[in-house]
This record gives structure tokens, sequence and C-alpha cells, in this order.
């Protein structure tokens, strides 16, 4: 066997194994410095201010727009996702959370797979790899365009065609060298569904989300205030905003997510407003100890229920 024939086919058992250990895809891409045009826009965006009250998206920018100095020698990026669809939803009448926070955190379940599959790599390569999730200044969404796992779309979400883009995404960092999948060019074609859904506003140019507008960031990352403009534009939402991915066609065809990690937990779908209104901070602890939630702390979430409860008296624009 060649050696190129070799490099496929290490590539294609690594695709086969993230399978078997539950991602729901798994694409490669050649590790190298972001595109420049990619890398000015998001300067750009963080000059403007879009990102908002998150300001360590502008940290580690020299690793951002380079993952090579995030590890060194790494030639490919194991980029995966894992669909997170509910199986079951929370009662329409109650305070609404983001679907990706009904079950466990994800970073966990995810962090838990992609070092399971680093073992599996190491195996090939010898090399141990550098798990990433989130938590790394790694593009996300650009890197899983260039593995071939889909495209960003005007939502600023990534899309996989025929599945839709209720996926968390994760990558494996390896000095493994593998041949690269093709890139997804966008499909979004003359649609404009989610700009022209978003409550308030907030997906300001095709894939550019102001972060000050978003109702998904204000209800999540605002530790002060949320702008009245917001507020009354926030609806039935108390964490999160699923608004421009479920008007999306695309997600005409998500498939419930099969892990169970992942299922809305019962004290979550008991949450009526009756239970929020009395929720103590110990309540809230237990409730989401093994939830994304965590993250709008127990007087965040308090706050986004006294606008739910304003906006359910007739207050929603
Ligand atoms: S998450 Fe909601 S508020 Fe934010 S861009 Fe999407 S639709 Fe707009
Ligand atoms: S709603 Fe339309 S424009 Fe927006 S991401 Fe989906 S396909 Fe693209």
């Amino acid at each position: 066997m060649d050696s190129s024939s070799k490099l496929f086919e290490q590539r294609e058992s690594i695709r086969v194994e993230a399978l078997r250990i539950g991602f729901d895809a798994c694409g490669f891409a050649r590790v190298d410095e972001v595109e420049s045009s990619m890398c000015d826009a998001y300067r750009r965006w963080l000059d403007e201010g879009k990102q908002a009250q998150m300001a360590y998206l502008g940290n580690h920018l020299d690793l951002r727009e380079d993952p090579r100095q995030l590890y060194l020698g790494a030639r490919t990026m194991i980029c995966v996702a894992l669909n997170y669809y509910p199986v079951r939803f929370q009662p329409r009448e109650n305070p609404q959370f983001a679907y990706y926070s009904y079950g466990d955190d994800y970073h966990e379940v995810m962090r838990r797979k992609l070092r399971q599959l680093a073992v599996f790599v190491t195996a090939l390569s010898g090399d141990e790899g550098r798990v990433c999730c989130d938590t790394a200044p790694v593009r996300e969404r650009y890197w899983a365009v260039r593995a071939g796992l889909g495209f960003i779309g005007k939502n600023a979400q990534l899309i996989i065609p025929g599945r839709g883009s209720f996926f968390f995404l994760g990558e494996l960092l390896t000095t493994l060298e593998l041949p690269p999948d093709n890139p997804v060019s966008s499909r979004c074609g003359d649609c404009r569904l989610c700009m022209e859904h978003c409550p308030t506003g907030a997906i300001v140019a095709p894939g550019e989300v102001d972060a000050r507008l978003c109702i998904s960031c204000q209800t999540i990352e605002n530790r002060g205030d949320i702008s009245s403009f917001v507020a009354e534009r926030m609806g039935n939402r108390v964490y999160g905003c699923d608004t421009c991915q479920l008007c999306c066609p695309w997600n005409k065809s998500a498939t419930p997510s099969v892990h169970p990690e992942f299922v809305l937990t019962e004290e979550l779908f008991a949450l009526d407003a009756d239970r929020f209104e009395t929720m103590t901070s110990d309540e809230y602890s237990r409730i989401f100890r093994r939830s994304a939630v965590k993250r709008a702390k127990y007087a965040g979430l308090k706050r986004n229920f006294e606008i739910w409860k304003k906006n359910r008296n007739g207050g929603e624009k």
C-alpha cells in the first residue's frame, strides 16, 4: 500500500471510530492560518463592540488565527458534531429554555467522547492530540466548514446539509497529517428567514450577529440589566433563544438526538411559572447542577423570569 492510500485508510478508520463513539458527524481539515478576510472581519466585529459582554472572545487572537500555536506541530483538525435536537420539549406555557440547555452541560459529554477518540488517534500516530470544545480559542464553525461538516448560515450557525444546525461542535488537534475533506459552500441562497424572524434584528448582516441585541447572549452572559429594547422582545424566553434556528428550512430535517445526556430533565420539564417564582438559590443549584444553565447564575435567571412575567402580562413586542 502506498503512503497516500495508507493516509486515506487511517482517516477513514478515525471517522468510523468517531461514529462508533457516538459522534453524529466527523470531518478533517488541514491546519494552517485562518483566512485573512475572516480574521479581519472578526477583528472588525470586536472593534465595533458586537461581542457585548463576551470580552473573552477578544483574548488570544494569535491562537484563534493560527491553531498551530495552540498545539505545536498540529497538522490536522478533526472536527466532530453531536446532535442535541430534543426528543421531548418543555410545555409551551412554561418559561422557555434553549434546546441546547435541556440536558447535561455538553462540554463534559463532548470532552469525554473526544478523549476516547484521542486514544484511538494516539494508537495510530503516537501523538496525544489536543481536545478543544468551546473553551479553547478556536474558530469552531470556520474549521467545521473547512472539514466538510457543513456551511455557516446567515444566522451564523453551522448547518449540516440535510440535518440542520442543532449540533454541538468539538475538535481534536493532532500532528498526524491526514487528507482533508472538501469544504462546504453556503447553501442559504436567497433565503433570509432567520434575519426576518430574529425578534431584535440582531443578525445585522448575513452571518453577523450583534450580541448586544441577541437574546441568547443577553439572557446568559449579561450580569447587569437587560436593555428595555431586548427585554420587550424576549417573549417567553428565559434562557437563550432558538428562533433563528427554528425558522431555518434546513432544520425541517432535524431528527431527535439519541444521546441520553441531552434529554430534557424531569426537573426542567416541571419548571413552570409557580415553581420559578419560589425557586431558591439552593433549588436552582440542585436543578441545574449538571446543566449549562449555571452560566446565567441564579440572579440572572431570576432577572429573566421577571421579564418573562412582564411580557406575559402584555409587554411583549
Ligand atoms: S438567537 Fe435569537 S436574538 Fe439571537 S440572533 Fe438568533 S433569533 Fe436573533
Ligand atoms: S433561515 Fe435561510 S438564510 Fe437563515 S440560515 Fe437558514 S437557510 Fe440560511
